[in-house]
């Protein structure tokens, strides 16, 4: 049940109101943007969302996570724990900071198995990046537990699980960072968009700078910032910003729908004999955005 799904007039309200200043930046222009911040306005409403301290809009998900591994100082030679079932762009965003994926396996939650992640630890391991895959979650107590022990990060790459929770807490708000992706098919879009989510300032003010050829945002002119930190450009558009502040008010209504649809698959799927469903470490919490199943053998899952 994405956000595409349920687009209408009020992302075309939010983009409007862009279109008529003529300021698609999110930097600068104060007078002639006419009181019209919309990325601003957006990672406002994430961090009230989903309890968060610090939100950084980003240009995509795979910029989000790239960015919060920046910001969180997994670099060069750093090891990252990472589960070998998962969309590319979480391995592709650990080498692109020069850091090594680890390819760990999974358990029958389709997220990281925490004994396979405890033994692929080195004295190079940096950070443990569980993937929450499908709208449910990894086992977040487990793999805190394995970070306190031998003192990692942990970095939620959260993207397919927007609006899912672990024991009450928003899905991307547990570890030191989180992101999220809103790509055209997640939970909810931006068109193209990313979100870093942080409750340490010092991570929040390195993602911030990151994203904007480390400009550090201290003042009202921008030709005059400083930049502390080297950086990138994985700057979100306002036109982009605000499409995503229709979505995240429209988010409530589309986490209903999914979970009545995700409820009225389920009962017919869990008839069929042999059916298993995957573990999920918090029921309460799953999105429901996928319904995930296994069948008994290969050769019943193939012929399905
Ligand atoms: C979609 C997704 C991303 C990347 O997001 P983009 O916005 O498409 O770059 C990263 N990780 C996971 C698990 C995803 O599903």
């Amino acid at each position: 049940m994405p956000g595409f799904e349920m687009f209408g007039a009020e992302e075309k309200k939010e983009v409007n109101e862009v279109l008529e200043t003529g300021i698609l930046m999110r930097y600068g222009f104060d007078g002639a943007r006419n009181g019209m911040w919309k990325s601003k306005e957006l990672e406002q409403a994430i961090c009230s969302r989903f309890e968060t301290q610090y939100a950084q809009l980003t240009s995509s998900g795979t910029g989000a996570l790239t960015t919060a591994m920046v910001a969180l100082g997994v670099g060069v030679g750093d090891e990252v724990i990472m589960p070998a079932f998962t969309f590319v762009a979480s391995f592709e965003a650990i080498l692109s900071v020069g850091a090594v994926p680890i390819l760990v396996d999974i358990d029958s939650s389709l997220t990281l198995d925490p004994a396979a992640v405890e033994a692929a630890i080195t004295p190079r391991t940096k950070c443990i990046m569980p993937v929450h895959m499908c709208g449910s979650m990894a086992d977040l107590d487990a793999l805190k537990a394995i970070c306190d022990k031998y003192n990692l990060i942990l970095l939620e790459d959260a993207c397919q699980s927007i609006g899912g929770t672990y024991k009450g807490k928003p899905l991307g708000s547990i570890g030191h960072a989180g992101t999220f992706s809103f790509d055209f098919v997640k939970t909810i879009t931006c068109g193209e968009g990313g979100v870093v989510m942080t409750n340490s300032k010092e991570v929040y003010t390195k993602a911030d700078a990151y994203t904007d050829h480390g400009h550090d945002h201290a003042g009202v002119d921008r030709g005059a910032d400083l930049h502390p930190f080297l950086g990138y450009n994985f700057r979100i558009s306002e036109l982009h910003a605000a499409v995503g502040l229709a979505q995240i008010k429209k988010l409530d209504q589309f986490l209903v729908v999914q979970k009545k649809n995700n409820q009225i698959l389920k009962s017919y799927v869990e008839k069929v004999p042999g059916i298993a469903f995957r573990t999920v470490p918090d029921p309460a919490g799953d999105s429901g955005s996928f319904l995930t199943w296994f069948l008994p053998s290969q050769a019943a899952t193939e012929k399905v």
